[in-house]
């Protein structure tokens, strides 16, 4: 018997076994003609998986909260004015980032915890100020709101500040257009919906982005995030020159471009369509088995992951028996709500028997700690969406 528990928790996910993989495979020189190769496809298709053909990829080691330094050094000079529009936790963390380096920082917080601000409040902030730059988080991890990234894109670009999404846990998974919708950068962290072992962070810097650091007066304040590093790079692997700053993390580059192909075989729209349909079954069955999610509706809901509140006498001992019963799930993170809601991700190379197993093992958990609710309700629930 397979006694591997499933992990579905908001980063990191499970891994393909080609993308494992690679991970296990012998260790090459980051100069090595092979590995040269696959650093400069892997530049090439992040482009393609952002949607972003004029884009500019940076891949550097380290994680999802580096490529939101690397934004923030490179694109703000103090005294800049930036607008965060707070989701939840992972704003907060943005905002206190482009403080760091200077940034005279306004925030446009959502009325209540799982909901996000109105497009309207967040005009109103830009049309006030002189804003260089804001940022978005496109799935908040700590609600499961979900922005709506076009709509405010949109309104960035009309009133000329650069747009910055941290999408650490949406690129890949939640439908996202960075060329098309007008986003300037765009970030993420290889252990989220790229499906690739914790310890890359992913930026993709559109011109506008790049015009600005050109433009800069002051050097950047970080040596490790500085794009005058990096920059060349990026460039000398992709034109199969390799050149170097920091040693690249071989294997991990190498289990992305792995991960990116398989990403693009599946095909962006199919992926989103996928993300879409797997999260409304799992959605369907919290709320068959009573349960209320954090998002206040289903509008401002993600497809990458689920934030649901505890049932009525219910707490995070469930957690145990579900993870008893062979699936592993988050407890709660926004500090306001903590102990009362959990969190399932459910993103990357997900399927639809994972999302059963998950339900079920939450079926099990519920009924072991004396919960009421009517068995199979949650499995009957996913079932009527996900049947063909
Ligand atoms: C996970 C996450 C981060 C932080 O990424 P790390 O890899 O943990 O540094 C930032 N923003 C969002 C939205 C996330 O989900």
């Amino acid at each position: 018997m397979k006694n591997r528990k499933l992990l579905m928790i908001p980063g990191p996910i499970e891994f393909t076994p080609e993308v494992l993989r690679a991970m296990g495979m012998a260790t090459t020189s980051h100069v090595a003609p092979n590995f040269i190769e696959v650093f400069g496809q892997a530049l090439e298709r992040l482009r393609q998986v952002f949607l972003c053909p004029s884009g500019q990829p940076f891949v550097i080691a380290g994680s999802g909260t580096l490529a939101m330094d690397t934004a923030a050094a490179n694109l703000i000079e103090p005294g800049d004015k930036a607008l965060v529009v707070n989701t939840g936790y992972f704003s907060d963390r943005f905002a206190a980032i482009l403080e760091r380096y200077g940034a005279t920082v306004t925030q446009v917080r959502a009325p209540a915890i799982g909901d996000a601000p109105a497009l309207e409040e967040v005009e109103a902030a830009l049309k006030g100020d002189g804003y260089k730059l804001m940022t978005v988080t496109h799935v908040d991890t700590s609600t499961a709101v979900g922005a709506d990234v076009k709509g405010l894109a949109a309104l960035g670009r009309e009133y000329g500040a650069l747009v910055v999404v941290d999408g650490v846990c949406a690129v890949a998974g939640e439908e996202m257009r960075q060329e098309e919708w007008g986003i300037d950068l765009a970030l993420t962290a290889s252990q989220k919906a790229i499906g690739v072992p914790p310890g890359l962070a992913l930026v993709v810097a559109g011109p506008r982005a790049l015009d600005a650091f050109h433009n800069r007066q002051i050097p950047v304040g970080s040596y490790c995030s500085d794009w005058t590093k990096w920059l060349p790079i990026m460039e000398g692997y992709e034109s199969r020159q390799p050149r170097y700053f920091g040693t690249p993390a071989v294997n991990l580059i190498w289990a992305l471009n792995v991960s990116l192909g398989q990403i693009l075989d599946e095909g962006m729209d199919a992926r989103f369509a996928r993300h879409r349909r797997l999260s409304e079954a799992f959605k369907a069955a919290i709320t068959a088995l009573g349960m209320k999610q954090v998002p206040v509706a289903p509008d401002k809901t993600a497809t990458t992951l689920t934030a649901s509140y505890y049932p009525d006498g219910v707490d995070r001992t469930v957690l145990g028996y579900i993870k008893e019963a062979g699936v592993i799930l988050a407890g709660g993170l926004h500090p306001d709500i903590k102990t009362r809601y959990f969190r399932i991700g459910h993103m990357g190379a997900v399927s639809p028997s994972d999302i059963l197993a998950t339900v079920g093992a939450i079926e099990q958990g519920l009924a072991q700690v004396g919960y009421e609710f009517e068995a199979g309700a949650g499995l009957a629930a996913a079932q009527a969406v996900l049947r063909p």
